[in-house]
């Protein structure tokens, strides 16, 4: 099998995430999210020991609904989103969203979340308390 040059594998990397900014249609590219890493984690309240299960707010703006609002590679998108690009280093699929196990929408802690269709996302909208996903 013949390997992918340089180009075709940043080709194949830049993939259209609809829904991303207002409902507009944008081009992200991953290697420049994966670029802007230092500087994203550096604005997240990161824990000080290791092994501790806690909530890694970001540290900059929120929106009115609570989510972290982070500019790097575009303006405008929410925190949480980037946090799971970066911590898969793949971009989130079309049509998906990225949830919260934690509802605390400043979370990037990666392991709080999870990928979800918006179907997913208004069904733990209207279970109450945590039980959903104490058995993932
Ligand atoms: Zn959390």
């Amino acid at each position: 099998m013949k390997s992918m040059t340089e180009e075709e594998a940043k080709a194949a990397r830049r993939l259209y995430m609809k829904g991303y900014m207002r409902g507009k249609r944008v081009l992200i590219d991953l290697a420049s999210v994966l670029d802007a890493r230092d500087r994203f984690w550096s604005r997240v309240r990161l824990p000080n020991a290791v092994g501790v299960d806690v909530c890694w707010e970001w540290q900059g703006r929120v929106d009115k609904d609570g989510y972290g609002v982070t500019s790097v590679a575009l303006t405008g998108q929410q925190s949480h989103r980037i946090a799971w690009i970066l911590s898969h280093e793949r971009l989130i699929p079309i049509g998906m969203q990225v949830l919260h196990r934690c509802d605390n929408p400043s979370c990037c802690n990666p392991s709080h979340l999870l990928l979800g269709t918006p179907k997913d996302n208004a069904r733990d909208r209207d279970v109450k308390g945590r039980d959903r996903w104490s058995n993932p």
